[in-house]
């Protein structure tokens, strides 16, 4: 995969956040705290814009995102 290395550890980390909000929320069905539930959204959110943000200005992302140009 052409993917930069600082795409590769923002999706990774996104990756595992998102794991731990699907964990948190499911969590919530065993009447474990919403609070944490939402602060691990809160986290995953955050890593979504920091990834998205990093591949707007990102070579590779854009040679990933259309390699039919
Ligand atoms: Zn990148």
């Amino acid at each position: 995969m052409t993917i930069c290395q600082e795409c590769e550890n923002l999706l990774r980390a996104f990756e595992c956040l998102e794991i731990r909000y699907r964990v948190a929320r499911s969590a919530v069905l065993y009447r474990i705290s919403t609070e944490f539930a939402a602060k691990q959204q809160v986290d995953m959110e955050r890593a979504r814009y920091d990834m998205e943000e990093h591949m707007l200005i990102c070579p590779f992302a854009a040679a990933v995102a259309a390699p039919c140009r």
